[in-house]
């Protein structure tokens, strides 16, 4: 029996461009085109990822998602509301359902406050409370992240970076909002803190009712996290679907090499292919035509290098943008 999910978050054909002054005089103005067309379907309760390298565009893409950047074009509709045109000033209702938590604890929190001022600010901006209040849930936040109290009166500089985190997500949870846009969340952490952190993700997922985006390039923090996962290159969606799909089947060569830049466990994808794509990706600036991925995928042909594949259903729930995989 199929059932509708409910979305939460809808991206449809966000352009996010970047004007650069260009030529001898810098009179000329080209744009590097950091999100270039992207559709998005976020359901309630999920948790997505959005992967590619660096310069894929996934970071814009979060930070628009954020209203740190404005759209150039496109729509962002939250709880089916367009957000990508309102003005600060009425963003506030935004901004406490949506929070964010930044790759580098260290240099995300005010070193200078005490841990119980960093989770209380967001308090004190979007709930109507008392100090009193807002004290108590301060403590029962800690409590939520396995937190001791004792830490409540320390500064983020005398923390460890899995504490440091902790506090992060405390106060990205203060507000409790419904979705949580997570940037690389534990890729400054060490090793043996990194399952904690994820573990505690996925607990307060299950415990709050929390959606997440989770922007990474780390494809085990994908491969234990996700439901859904857009795979990001140039700015560009390439393959997306349902997260056992894409990452046992995938179809798309960027996919797949970036799968096989990462030890596999063989038995769990006997489908797949191992390819390597060398090189950097070209500049956002100046794109190749056609397919973006031509001059680096073994597989071109001169299609690839004409006409831009259009991203297409190749089975339920898996969208591949790829010449190699064209609609029946
Ligand atoms: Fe490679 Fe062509 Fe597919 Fe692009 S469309 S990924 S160049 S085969």
């Amino acid at each position: 029996m199929s059932c509708m999910q409910e979305e939460i978050l809808k991206i449809e054909d966000l352009k996010v461009y970047f004007p650069v002054k260009w030529g001898l005089l810098r009179k000329e103005v080209k744009y590097v085109k950091a999100v270039d067309g992207v559709n998005l379907n976020v359901e309630k309760g999920s948790i997505h990822a959005i992967v590619g390298e660096s310069g894929s565009g996934k970071t814009t893409l979060l930070r628009t998602v954020l209203r740190l950047h404005k759209p150039t074009s496109g729509r962002i509709l939250f709880d089916g509301e367009d957000i990508s045109e309102l003005p600060e000033s009425q963003l506030k209702g935004y901004r406490r359902r949506v929070q964010a938590v930044f790759q580098n604890p260290q240099t995300s929190l005010n070193p200078k406050w005490k841990v119980r001022d960093i989770i209380a600010e967001p308090i004190r901006i979007h709930m109507d409370l008392s100090e009193d209040d807002v004290e108590k849930r301060v403590e029962e936040l800690v409590r939520l992240v396995n937190l001791p109290q004792s830490l409540l009166d320390q500064s983020p500089p005398s923390l460890s970076g899995g504490q440091a985190q902790r506090v992060a997500i405390a106060r990205a949870i203060s507000t409790s909002p419904d979705l949580i846009l997570l940037d690389e969340p534990t890729s400054a952490l060490d090793v043996s803190v990194q399952a904690q952190i994820l573990n505690l993700l996925l607990g307060l997922r299950d415990e709050l009712g929390l959606t997440y985006i989770i922007v990474t390039h780390d494809i085990s923090v994908v491969r234990y996290m996700a439901d859904y996962v857009t795979v990001m290159y140039l700015g560009k969606v390439v393959e997306e679907g349902q997260a056992d799909l894409v990452l046992n089947n995938p179809m798309h060569p960027y996919t797949i090499a970036l799968l096989s830049s990462v030890p596999q466990p063989e038995a769990e994808i006997p489908t797949m292919k191992r390819i390597e794509i060398s090189g950097e990706p070209p500049s956002a600036l100046d794109p190749p035509k056609g397919c973006r991925l031509h001059p680096r995928c073994p597989y071109a042909m001169d299609l690839c290098r004409s006409q831009e594949p259009p991203l297409v259903e190749v089975e339920a729930k898996h969208k591949v943008a790829c010449w190699l995989h064209r609609p029946k």
